[in-house]
């Protein structure tokens, strides 16, 4: 950091410095000089009144012109060459989008709406026009590529024998949207009712759990699934095609708008996240918690991910709140002590003051007494007020022992509770060397995993593994070394398990891992994949290649079997494999 704060600081200090260094102070020596105390980068000076010239003609009529426009103003507004070159690299990359053909599709969109089609009215086909064009997303190549899947929609459900105009006459008999037209291939079907029902359930259910945010989509889905409950004696193949079609598409169009609104939604909250994140540099406590929120939203949503961290989250909240308060009741109360503290020390000086004024008062009653009777009146008024002072002294000086030792216990007490919150947010850290799940995080996953299982009826294994010869790392390279191959295990691990699975360090050099939808072949073959990612990324210590292994064991959870068990049957397996030359796994 420089110590010059403010630009004319930092000006006059340049002229001070090139006059010192005997330098010629011509302009690019100044500005060399400036940049250098001011630590910032040697540019040129940013040509402010020449860019608001160019800024008053820029285009501002579309979205894009008036982003890049606001952008420009704000470079010029901090003088920033950083903004402005971000700016600028931006519309570069905005122009960068390929060439759009729009005049053949506009071509096509032409022909296809006066063609006639069997399933599709005129009315029908400007009604998906509307929906592509009002669609939210305004980015040309997606609007081209949605318009584009209409239009080839509309000419597979063409009729090619029927003359030109029908429309106008179908349109004119059946404005509703769903308006059935002659059928051209109907046929007999029997099928039985409970393919029926699964087709409903399917649109109902299945189709309407993805669109609780389109309820409209979600009622036309439903609707479409009722049409196969009973199975139609009749099914007019065309128009079922055409509307199955027209769903496909509505249902991509949904789900391409719903994934735009989460990634928009997780930038926003990873944005907010950071933004806290710099507020509170000095609230450790916070941070803590902070960054377990920024770690979940880093990786692909999961729900087991985001329960997680809500959980450990009120955990940690309460917990923190309650000590919150506890630190604020100590220094609130090591405030009123110090009060006293300065009381006392005003009661002293005031008792010391009047000692004085006496003193000076006997004094001149000394100066003045005629005889020795007075005197003596005097020095005995003397003796009394130095007895009281002297014993305001001891008093006082008592006071303030008590009243120091009563602060020192405060201050204890306050960094007791504050290395308490600080540990606290540890807690959500999971275990703190690995950053993999501590003991009793894991035990929860692990109980989660569990009755997931037995709801869906899915396998889960459950792994332990330990690594080999361990103590032979700390005992030649030291216990730090040893710490820092229990992190590097940790990191290849995680780097190697699919989002849902999940690590934890369960005892000293003891981990385990829970394998939700794994079966006993894939468990194994999960473990094996970790060893030879271990043996292909060295271990370095000092300089020196090391190379860790472990020895696992591995349980498939049986049909009501407890963590317990499990994790007894997977420990026990683990024992086998160091038995039988360590560097291996074994199913339990
Ligand atoms: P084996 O192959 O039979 O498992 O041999 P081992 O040496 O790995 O097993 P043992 O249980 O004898 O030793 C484990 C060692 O792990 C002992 C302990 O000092 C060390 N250890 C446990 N926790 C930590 C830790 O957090 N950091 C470090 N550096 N060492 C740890
Ligand atoms: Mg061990
Ligand atoms: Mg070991």
């Amino acid at each position: 950091m420089t110590e010059f704060t403010t630009p004319s600081d930092v000006a006059r200090e340049s002229l001070k410095r090139l006059a010192m260094d005997r330098v010629a102070p011509t302009p690019d020596n100044y500005r060399a000089y400036y940049h250098r105390i001011a630590g910032t980068r040697h540019e040129d000076s940013f040509p402010a009144q020449t860019f608001r010239g160019i800024a008053a003609q820029l285009p501002r009529t579309s979205p894009a012109q008036q982003r890049f426009a606001r952008r420009f103003d704000e470079a010029i507004g901090k003088q920033n060459w950083d903004t402005l070159r971000a700016a600028l690299a931006e519309l570069a990359a905005a122009t960068d989008t390929p060439d759009i053909a729009w005049a053949p599709l506009i071509q096509q969109i032409i022909e296809q709406m006066d063609r006639h089609h069997a399933a599709f009215t005129k009315a029908r086909k400007k009604e998906s026009l509307k929906h592509v064009l009002d669609s939210a997303s305004s980015a040309a190549p997606i609007l081209h590529e949605r318009l584009s899947k209409l239009i080839k929609h509309w000419a597979a459900g063409a009729d090619d024998d029927a003359p030109d105009g029908i429309d106008a006459v179908t349109d004119a008999v059946a404005p509703a949207t769903d308006a059935p037209t002659p059928p051209s291939a109907v046929s007999d079907t029997a099928v039985p009712p409970a393919l029926s029902e699964a087709v409903d359930e399917l649109f109902h259910r299945g189709v309407g759990a993805l669109l609780a945010d389109a309820p409209e989509l979600q009622t036309r889905a439903a609707a479409f699934g009722k049409r196969f409950n009973p199975w139609p004696a009749r099914v007019d193949h065309p128009l079922l095609l055409a509307d199955l079609h027209e769903l496909i598409l509505k249902l991509e169009w949904t789900g391409e708008d719903q994934s735009g609104i989460r990634r928009a939604l997780i930038a926003l909250l990873q944005l907010l996240i950071d933004n806290i994140s710099k507020l509170v540099i000095d609230d450790q406590w916070l941070s803590g918690q902070l960054s377990v929120v920024s770690q979940a939203f880093s990786q692909p949503l999961d729900i087991r991910v985001l329960d997680e961290v809500e959980r450990r989250l009120r955990d940690v909240i309460d917990q923190q709140g309650r000590l919150k308060q506890e630190l604020t009741d100590a220094q609130l109360r090591l405030k009123q002590m110090l009060a006293g503290f300065v009381d006392r020390l005003a009661d002293m000086s005031q008792s010391a003051g009047s000692f004085h004024d006496n003193l000076e008062r006997s004094s001149a009653r000394i100066a003045q007494a005629k005889d020795i009777s007075e005197l003596s009146n005097v020095i005995e008024e003397m003796l009394r007020d130095t007895r009281v002072a002297q014993e305001d002294a001891r008093r006082s000086r008592d006071d303030l022992t008590s009243l120091q030792r009563q602060v020192e216990q405060a201050n204890v007490e306050i960094s007791k509770l504050q290395s308490e919150l600080q540990h606290t947010s540890e807690l959500v850290r999971h275990d703190a060397l690995t950053g993999a799940l501590n003991r009793k995080g894991i035990d929860e996953a692990l109980e989660r995993e569990i009755s997931r299982a037995q709801r869906r009826g899915t396998p889960l294994c459950v792994g332990l593994l330990d690594i080999d010869n361990f103590k032979r790392i700390n005992d030649t390279h030291g216990h730090h070394t040893g710490d820092a191959a229990l992190q590097h295990l940790a990191d290849i691990i995680r780097a190697n398990l699919r989002p849902q699975d999940s690590l934890g360090r369960y005892g000293g050099e003891e981990f385990v891992i829970v394998l939700p939808d794994t079966d006993a072949e894939n468990a194994v073959a999960t473990l094996t994949r970790l060893q030879r990612a271990l043996t292909n990324r060295y271990f370095l210590a000092e300089g020196q290649k090391l190379l860790i292994t472990f020895s696992a064991g591995v349980a498939r959870l049986d049909a009501d079997e407890t963590a317990a068990t499990a994790l007894n049957r997977a420990d026990k397996a683990m024992y086998r494999a160091k038995r039988a030359g360590k560097n291996r796994v074994m199913m339990a």
